[in-house]
């Protein structure tokens, strides 16, 4: 069956079977995929989201990064966060600049009286604002109509803003690692990365495809890691879990010294490149 890369639209190969999805390799921008066709269930987002499956991700929110994303905000500004969860980011955002304007939205309430809150859909909801600064955090991976939401985005992005998309890098270290830990039959780690919440694979290269061909110019574009406490482990056991973590150090280590991080923000402002 063809199955169409949705960053550049030319047809992608099968790259490998997840026991969740099939999962699709684009030769041409990169891209890397869960094939929606192929997926068991989708991924729900309701509280065990947050409080089980990634506790660690949610206890310990990436400070550096946020401080690096306030720091673009003009001086009376607003920012969105699409995607907010529980608003760890722009809490953050009010408590370093509280001039800034904070709103997020999210699928999931939220009531923090610090946060201009709308909950709902954010490609279907009525926004009649535009806003200085508009990030996603860890979302764009997860939304089946990646394109769909940049443009939102950038809708919603002020002209001459700046739009800010972090998500997963597939051409890190970690990801190299799981994909060879799978074709030698330990896919703990692939298991893990490509599971079925996460239903695009970003590369460097397909992230800056997706954002030049929505008509964005990326300005910046972040190579980074999550706080290696961030990490959720599949195991239980402490002495486990301290074992994987020091391995995860050191691949962060050595992503962060070849530029082949976990993590990436490309940071765009909203005229048109061509
Ligand atoms: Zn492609």
């Amino acid at each position: 069956m063809l199955v169409n890369c949705p960053i550049c639209q030319t047809p992608a190969r099968f790259m490998a079977k997840h026991p969740e999805a099939d999962i699709y390799r684009c030769d041409c921008c990169t891209h890397a995929f869960s094939d929606a066709a192929s997926m068991l269930k989708q991924e729900s987002y309701d509280s065990t989201y947050y409080d089980d499956t990634h506790r660690r991700w949610f206890e310990h929110p990436n400070t550096a990064l946020f401080d690096r994303l306030t720091a673009v905000i003009p001086y009376g500004g607003s920012v969105l966060d699409v995607g907010c969860g529980r608003g760890d980011f722009l809490r953050h955002v009010h408590r370093k600049r509280p001039d800034v304007q904070v709103t997020g939205i999210d699928y999931c309430p939220n009531k923090d009286e610090t946060i201009r809150f709308l909950q709902g859909d954010a490609l279907t909801l009525n926004i009649p604002d535009q806003f200085d600064v508009v990030v996603s955090l860890a979302v764009i991976e997860h939304v089946a109509d990646c394109r769909a939401l940049t443009r939102r985005m950038r809708e919603l992005t002020k002209a001459g803003g700046t739009m800010a998309v972090m998500t997963l890098n597939e051409s890190s270290i970690l990801y190299g690692l799981a994909r060879a830990g799978r074709v030698l039959g330990v896919p703990l780690a692939f298991n893990r990365l490509y599971s079925r919440h996460h239903i695009h694979h970003f590369t460097r290269a397909s992230l800056r495809w997706l954002l030049k061909s929505c008509g964005l110019s990326v300005s910046r574009h972040l190579m980074h890691n999550a706080p290696v406490e961030a990490m959720d482990m599949p195991v239980c056991h402490p002495a486990v879990d301290a074992i994987l973590r020091t391995g995860v150090w050191a691949v962060f280590a050595a992503g962060s010294v070849t530029s082949k991080t976990y993590l990436q923000t490309a940071i765009c402002s909203t005229h048109t490149t061509n």
